[in-house]
């Protein structure tokens, strides 16, 4: 207990750990406590495929 689970922002693998084992892609926390998931990631998404 007190592991944190972790999901693959790329291809959805859940994982403790802070890359995705399957993929390399940086996980985000599977159940965000004090921001909203939207918020950060989104923005960087959007932000990265401006270039
Ligand atoms: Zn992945």
């Amino acid at each position: 207990m007190g592991q944190k689970i972790r999901k693959c922002k790329k291809c959805g693998k859940y994982t403790l750990k802070e890359k995705c084992p399957v993929c390399g892609e940086g996980s985000v926390p599977a159940f965000p406590a004090r921001f909203s998931p939207r918020d950060p990631y989104g923005r960087f998404r959007r932000l990265a495929k401006r270039g």
